[in-house]
């Protein structure tokens, strides 16, 4: 990056792309995660020699909320597509923070429909996860469909992606 766009005495902050398995509850063998670890590696500019990258590679013994941080502007509910109080999911985070989600049903504040906290319109995407690769300060933006793809297939499973700012 040619110029620092970042204004003088802001706080520290970092990025976060993380790669989840889009079924909550899977996890992968370590040999599936290390083929997937290695292509992140590949894909991830700030990760190599010399960035300031870093991944981190995570089983959760429970579902864990995998959220964007600051990036998060509403939350739709997939039911009667009200936006849902952010705060109710701030509230929800907050309980959560220690043991996890053992149960993702819920029922939502606005209409009072029963669905799952998986299946919640997140706007940035938010997910749910027993496996994270979390790759912080990738250099890179979104990863495209294709490398979506790739990872799926050395995973074993297909994955879904979470930006965070925090
Ligand atoms: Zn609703």
């Amino acid at each position: 990056m040619a110029k620092d766009i970042h204004g003088v005495g802001e706080a520290m902050s970092d990025d976060v792309l993380s790669i989840i398995p889009s079924d909550p509850r899977w996890q992968p063998d370590r040999v599936a995660a290390g083929r997937a670890v290695a292509l992140v590696e590949h894909l991830a500019p700030g990760v190599a020699d010399g960035g300031d990258g870093e991944i981190d590679v995570t089983w959760y013994d429970e579902v864990t909320v995998v959220d964007c941080g600051a990036n998060l502007e509403r939350i739709g509910c997939p039911l009667c597509r009200a936006a849902i109080d952010t705060e109710w999911w701030g509230d929800l985070l907050e309980a959560h923070c220690e043991g996890g989600f053992a149960v993702l049903s819920v029922e939502v504040p606005c209409c009072g429909g029963s669905t799952t906290l998986n299946l919640l319109d997140y706007d940035w995407p938010c997910g749910f996860a027993r496996f994270e690769i979390a790759i912080w300060n990738p250099g890179r933006s979104w990863f495209s469909e294709d490398e979506l793809a790739v990872m799926a297939d050395r995973l074993g499973h297909p994955v879904r992606q979470i930006m965070a700012h925090i």
